[in-house]
C-alpha cells in the first residue's frame, strides 16, 4: 500500500490547477480562499462507510469516487447554488490496494472535474473500513437561495425525474441481479446531482423551498413539511415510475409505489412552487435542462404527509430510509 504521503503527493499532483482567489490549496495547515465578492457560502458534508453505505463487492472503485463526490454535490443544487471546493477524508484499512484507491481518486476528481470543482485538502487516515467523507463548499446569490422552510400552504409539490430508482438499483445488486435493468443500477452506483436543475429552478423565482431527495420522498417531504410548518398530500398516481421500475419492482415482488415513497437515494430534487406554476414550468425545465419534473402534490394546512390513493387518504411521513433504525 501506498503510505499517506504518498497518496497525498499524488493526490496533490492529480488535483486540479487553483483560481486566482484560491490562495493556498493541498499541502498547507490549511486551504486559504477569498470568499466570491457579494455571495452567501454553502457548506455541506456526507460520507459514505464501507457496508453501510456501500458493498466493495458490487461498487467499482470508480463509481464509488463518483458517488462520493456527487452526493454531495446534490446537498449544493438542492440549495440552487453552485460548488467551489472539495475536501476530501478518507479512510482505509492497512493494505488497501494502490491502484484501487487511484480508481476512486479518478471517478471523485472526474466528477469535480464536470462541476469545476477544486479539490482543495482532506485528511488520509487508516481505518478498519473504508470511509469517504467529502465536505464540499459553494455559492449562491443571498437572494437566491432555496430553503425546506419557504413552502407555503396551497404550493405544488413536484419532482425531478423517477423514484426509486436507486432503491430497486440496490435490491438488484444485493441479489446478483445487476444486468437486466442497467439503468436501475447505475442510480444507484453512480447517482447524476442535478445541478443545472437547482440553479435553474433558483433563478426562476417561482420555487419557494427546495432539497434533494436522498432518504425517499415520504421521509424528505416530512422534513421539508416540518420545516415549512405544514403538511402535505401526494397523489398516488402521480409519482413518476419509469417502466424500468415496475418491471423490476415485480421481478423483487416489490411494489413501485412503495420503493418510490420509501426508497432512498435518488437524488432528484423535491421542490415547492406557487400554484401557478402548472402549466409552464415542465416546459421550461425541459428547454433548459433536458429534465423531467412532475407534480406529486400539494402543500397543506396541519402536518404530516398524507397518500392521496383512490378514495384511501393514509399518512406515510418519515418511513423512509432512517440510519438509526434497526
Ligand atoms: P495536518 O496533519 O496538518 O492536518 P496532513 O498531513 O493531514 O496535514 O495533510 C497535508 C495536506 O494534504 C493538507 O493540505 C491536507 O488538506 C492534504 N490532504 C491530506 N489528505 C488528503 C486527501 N485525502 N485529499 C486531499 N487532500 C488531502
Ligand atoms: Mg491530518
Amino acid at each position: 500500500m501506498l503510505s499517506e504521503r504518498g497518496f497525498i503527493d499524488h493526490v496533490r499532483r492529480r488535483a486540479a490547477a487553483g483560481s486566482p482567489e484560491l490562495l493556498r490549496s493541498i499541502g498547507d495547515d490549511c486551504a486559504v480562499f477569498a470568499p466570491p465578492a457579494g455571495r452567501h457560502l454553502l457548506v455541506t458534508t456526507d460520507t459514505l462507510v464501507e457496508r453501510v453505505h456501500f458493498d466493495l463487492g458490487w461498487h467499482p472503485p470508480e463509481l464509488l469516487g463518483r458517488k462520493a463526490a456527487a452526493v454531495n454535490l446534490s446537498d449544493i443544487a438542492a440549495m440552487g447554488g453552485g460548488p467551489l471546493y472539495a475536501l476530501l477524508s478518507l479512510a482505509a484499512p492497512a493494505g488497501t490496494d494502490e491502484g484501487w484507491l487511484d480508481r476512486v481518486m479518478t471517478g471523485f476528481l472526474t466528477v469535480l472535474a464536470e462541476h469545476d470543482t477544486i479539490l482543495i485538502g482532506g485528511d488520509t487516515v487508516r481505518g478498519e473500513q473504508v470511509v469517504i467523507s467529502v465536505t464540499l463548499i459553494g455559492d449562491a446569490a443571498p437572494d437566491r437561495i432555496l430553503y425546506r422552510s419557504g413552502a407555503r400552504k396551497g404550493d405544488l409539490v413536484w419532482v425531478s425525474g423517477q423514484l426509486g430508482e436507486a432503491a430497486a438499483g440496490l435490491e438488484l445488486c444485493r441479489r446478483g441481479d445487476e444486468s437486466r435493468w442497467p439503468e436501475l443500477v447505475r442510480a444507484h452506483l453512480d447517482p447524476r446531482p442535478r445541478m443545472a436543475l437547482g440553479r435553474f429552478l433558483a433563478e426562476t423565482g417561482t420555487v419557494h423551498a427546495m432539497m434533494d431527495l436522498s432518504d425517499g420522498l415520504a421521509t424528505d417531504l416530512a422534513h421539508l413539511c416540518r420545516e415549512s410548518g405544514l403538511g402535505a398530500e401526494v397523489e398516488a398516481a402521480s409519482l413518476p415510475l419509469s417502466p424500468a421500475l415496475q418491471e423490476a419492482a415485480a421481478h423483487l415482488g416489490r411494489a413501485p409505489g412503495e420503493l418510490a415513497l420509501t426508497g432512498g437515494e435518488d437524488y432528484e430534487l423535491l421542490f415547492a412552487t406557487g400554484p401557478e406554476a402548472t402549466e409552464t414550468l415542465p416546459l421550461q425545465v425541459q428547454e433548459a435542462t433536458g429534465l423531467e419534473i412532475h407534480r406529486v402534490g400539494r402543500l397543506t394546512a396541519g402536518s404530516g404527509v398524507w397518500l392521496l390513493d383512490g378514495i384511501t387518504r393514509r399518512e406515510i411521513g418519515d418511513r423512509g430510509y432512517d440510519h438509526f433504525a434497526r
